[in-house]
């Protein structure tokens, strides 16, 4: 290329460049036989990089030559610049590279955005367009693969997500959680030896047919998960021993923290409002009776033979809340009000602290507050403030009125089973007396916890050869739960077994998963399959 003049708009802030192809003699396209003979010209327009505060425009006059091959089809043919632009392209392959490296990485509107800010001006359309026509990365000969699904649309609609388990990249998004899709995507890639996976039958299914010779394992996190499910379908049944717990936490919680004296009490303030806490009770009855509904049409569509995923589409609700709801054996309890004032949760361990100082008026202590970031209502501070003031009159400590262990209801058994199976070194200290108050009262708790930490421990130390003694003893255990969950574990033990033997686990699919809820987020809900695709597999 030659540079062959140069124009200048000050007002415009453009530079327009003008550039001619200066090779004698071009290889046609089809033939590759070389020739001279130039037919016409005509002009084109590139946009390419900005320079400085300019805008540069290549006005770029391009050459039609003639074939003179008789045996080729091909008379005439435009020269091709292809280290320049795409054929038809209307901007310069280097600032093509660029806009397209902004869209995968933001999506088109942030991309936009900031192109605009980089003097890189173009339409999210644009983006796009470009991210959808990116080259797909070249495939590899991938041998450990990572099966998950992933929501395109949470509770309504599930794809499939492909992950190299040794490189960590993602080989592949399908449209859908299908078994088809993944039998027909292992026979297009037969060098998988090794597929991590999750314990749903579907994909089982699917990497039977696919590659029926690869070593099935399923995923570990999967495996505490199931088992955390079972656990919070036990302690639904053990509500009074929950809610025991929290009181005799309460009783801890302050011997290790110690009480305040109470504080003469502020005269001056109205008690909290009647009517708001009507309010609340009704919209929590409310909350109630619909839980309790959806409670009884899941159980009689189950009874009736509905597979889940159908209940799910019915209902408009999840699959795994379908399942978390057949776990039970009764209907949701209803719910004492939540504890307000989440917006205060970062500041509490500051108010106490103050508060053990000797500093109880709250409009100070909201000012302090303020201070550190808070930027709520006075109310809310002013409202916790009196729960310490009560608590102090009771003789608890302030400590017991952050902590979700100490509720006069007891934390939800959800929570607890969250905690259940978090290793002891990762508790906050109110979460380990918690459990120390609930595993003490109820020997047959106490029995649960034993088996959950002995399954625990096979998943962390990899000790696959003990599976078959610890589903022995969880079925002999009398516990409902675990003996359902070991059931369970029998249905799938070769995969179970070889996760819990081989190092592979899908903690990078899990990853990937979480990197596209962020571009789908991003994405404002107008990215294609097709361009999700693009986005997870271009890493930028
Ligand atoms: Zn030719």
């Amino acid at each position: 290329m030659s540079l062959q003049g140069w124009h200048l708009d000050e007002t415009a802030a453009q530079l327009t460049l003008q550039v001619t192809a200066t090779r004698a003699r071009v290889r046609c396209p089809l033939c590759q036989a070389l020739t001279p003979r130039v037919h016409s010209r005509y002009s084109r327009t590139l946009a390419d990089l900005p320079w400085g505060p300019y805008t540069v425009r290549l006005h770029l006059r391009v050459r039609k030559f003639f074939c003179d091959q008789p045996a080729c089809p091909r008379q005439l043919f435009t020269e091709r610049l292809l280290t320049v632009a795409a054929p038809w392209a209307r901007r310069t392959l280097r600032l093509a590279q660029r806009l397209r490296a902004c869209g995968l990485a933001l999506g088109g509107e942030m991309g936009a955005r900031l192109g605009h800010r980089l003097g890189l001006p173009t339409s999210p359309d644009t983006l796009l367009r470009l991210g959808q026509e990116a080259p797909t990365p070249t495939a590899t000969a991938p041998q450990v693969l990572g099966v998950d699904e992933w929501a395109w649309r949470r509770g309504q609609r599930y794809g499939t997500i492909l992950v190299n388990l040794e490189d960590h990249q993602v080989l592949d998004l399908l449209p859908e959680r299908s078994a088809d899709l993944v039998a027909h995507w292992l026979t297009q890639h037969p060098t998988v030896t090794v597929v991590c996976r999750d314990r749903s039958a579907l994909y089982a299914d699917g990497i039977r047919r696919g590659a029926p010779h690869a070593v099935q394992v399923v995923d570990r996190f999967h495996l505490v998960k199931n088992l955390r499910e079972a656990i919070e379908a036990f302690l639904h049944e053990q509500r009074p021993a929950l809610q025991a717990a929290a009181a005799s936490t309460a009783q801890a919680l302050t011997r290790v923290a110690g009480s305040v004296a109470a504080p003469s009490m502020y005269r001056g303030r109205h008690r909290c409002s009647q009517v708001g806490q009507r309010r609340q009770e009704a919209a929590q009855q409310q909350r109630h009776a619909a839980w309790v509904a959806t409670y009884e049409a899941i159980h009689t569509l189950h009874a009736q033979g509905t597979p889940v995923t159908t209940i799910a589409a019915q209902l408009g609700i999840s699959r795994p809340t379908v399942r978390a709801y057949l776990r039970r054996t009764r209907p949701p309890s209803p719910r004492s009000p939540q504890r307000s004032g989440h917006v205060l949760r970062p500041y509490m361990a500051y108010l106490i602290q103050r508060w053990r100082e000797g500093c109880t008026d709250s409009m100070q202590l909201w000012r302090e507050t303020q201070a550190l970031g808070y930027a709520y209502s006075a109310r809310t501070v002013s409202r916790f403030i009196t729960r310490l003031r009560q608590a102090s009159a009771a003789g608890w400590a302030p400590e017991t009125q952050t902590s979700p262990y100490t509720r006069p209801q007891g934390p939800s058994a959800r929570a607890v089973s969250f905690t259940w199976v978090c290793p002891e070194a990762k508790r906050a200290q109110d979460a380990q007396l918690y459990m120390d108050q609930l595993l003490h009262a109820e020997p047959m708790l106490a029995q649960a916890y034993t088996l959950s930490q002995a399954f625990l421990a096979l998943v962390r130390e990899r000790r696959g050869d003990a599976l078959v003694a610890w589903m022995t003893e969880a079925s002999a255990s009398g516990i409902e739960a675990l003996a359902r969950f070991a059931q369970g574990l029998q249905e799938d033990r070769a995969a179970i077994t070889a996760g819990l033997t081989l190092p592979w686990s899908n903690g990078a699919v899990e990853g990937h998963v979480n990197r596209l809820k962020l571009l789908k987020r991003q994405s404002y809900g107008r990215a294609g399959v097709g361009l999700l695709r693009q986005r997870v597999m271009q890493a930028v």
